[in-house]
């Protein structure tokens, strides 16, 4: 958590600068007077910095608003073609790196499938990544794309303020590999590590206008959630906040990877569905259900149920304003967005003054990747002063 400590001179500037920021990435495209009561700043300070960030090509001009009778007011937005970040999506089976712009639209990603392990699990290792960094980075130069950062999305358990993955369950090669200080080091640029669903609900409210109190729900081969708090991820006590995909839904069900028994994930996951239907691959048993299988859409609406009754868990718990339903499953059977919410609303505590807005990611199975980018944007806009003084 940051703390707000005093306030010279030049962190308010920061603060300031940060804010406006904010403000322009939110309500783009933006006027100088429209920015005023969002930020509760001076006309002229805000003027002050919307120049400096001009400047420094952060942000640029984008027509004009409609005028309140004198002259229309010139418009704001930032700007997409100077700075990039990179994005490292090391997902179960495989590892995708893309250039993404200020945006959120992926410029140029290239990927690599896993190796797969006698048990199901797969591997990766520290020098394919660095390939594929470098194929981006690469293509980055030659485009004189300016990137400002690598954001990396993992499966957890990870430990986001050493920047250290620590041993997901069902991916191997990178146990208590410290990541984040090890690109850092190799490439000189701004690295952050989150956990892939923590990267991915930073990446709707960033990229999609998400609201600040949010679940985010990754249903892919793994299960998993993150928790936005006021925009912010909420990592808990020791980096474990939102493993929905190892809450108990069943007392009598299996021992999970993680030792614990009838975890949402044991039964509601990609890979539940593989085990099952060894040795078909999940993309296959996706295909089959949107060809029209029955059999495999039966099993689909089951865990829907599944993870509709974990999410319940979860609303009651933490009352989010919104949760948002990402990754591959959702994204390859599309009746399962519209079942989880008929299940919430139903069943959630809150049923009778209201639910939260459920909702698919538009991000689809980019959802960590196009996170990644949050993340390091996240960090700039904290900081705007570290890029601007770089520019000197
Ligand atoms: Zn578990």
């Amino acid at each position: 958590m940051r703390q707000k400590i005093g306030a010279n001179a030049d962190s308010m500037k920061q603060l300031n600068r940060s804010t406006v920021l904010h403000a322009i990435q939110r309500h783009k495209p933006i006027s100088k007077a429209e920015i005023v009561p969002i930020t509760n700043l001076t006309f002229a300070t805000v003027s002050n910095i919307i120049q400096e960030l001009m400047e420094a090509e952060w942000i640029v001009e984008a027509g004009y608003g409609r005028s309140s009778g004198g002259r229309k007011p010139i418009l704001y937005e930032l700007s997409a073609k100077k700075y990039y970040a990179i994005s490292v999506d090391i997902a179960v089976a495989s590892t995708t790196v893309a250039l993404v712009n200020l945006y959120g639209e992926v410029i140029h990603k290239v990927s690599t499938e896993h190796e797969k392990n006698e048990n199901g699990t797969c591997k990766v290792e520290l020098p394919t990544i660095y390939g594929l960094i470098d194929l981006v980075l690469e293509y980055a130069e030659q485009r004189k794309a300016e990137v400002i950062g690598i954001g990396v999305s993992s499966p957890g358990p990870l430990n986001a303020e050493k920047g250290m993955i620590l041993s997901p369950p069902n991916l191997t090669g990178l146990d208590g590999v410290a990541i984040r200080d090890l690109l850092q080091e190799k490439y000189g640029l701004m690295t952050r590590l989150e956990k892939d669903a923590d990267a991915a609900a930073l990446g709707e409210y960033w990229f999609a206008d998400r609201k600040p109190n949010m679940l985010y729900v990754f249903a892919d081969r793994g299960t998993g959630g993150g928790i936005l708090f006021n925009g912010t991820i909420y990592r808990g006590f020791l980096n474990g906040a939102g493993e929905l995909g190892h809450a108990t839904v069943d007392i009598h069900g299996p021992v999970c990877r993680c030792g614990n028994v009838g975890c949402l994930e044991m039964v509601a996951s990609g890979l539940a569905l593989e085990r099952k239907y060894n040795p078909k691959s999940m993309a296959d048993l996706l295909q089959a259900s949107r060809n029209g299988d029955k059999e495999i859409q039966e099993e689909m609406d089951d865990i829907s149920s599944y993870l509709a009754t974990g999410i319940t868990n979860a609303v009651n718990l933490l009352n989010p304003a919104e949760v948002i339903l990402g990754g591959a499953l959702v994204d390859g059977y599309p009746p399962m967005a519209s079942k989880i919410r008929e299940i919430v609303t139903e069943r959630c505590f809150t049923r009778e003054n209201g639910v939260p807005d459920i909702s698919e990611s538009v991000f689809g199975i980019n959802g960590p990747l196009i996170g990644g980018t949050a993340v390091i944007i996240q960090q700039v806009f904290e900081h705007p002063e570290q890029i601007m003084n770089r520019e000197k």
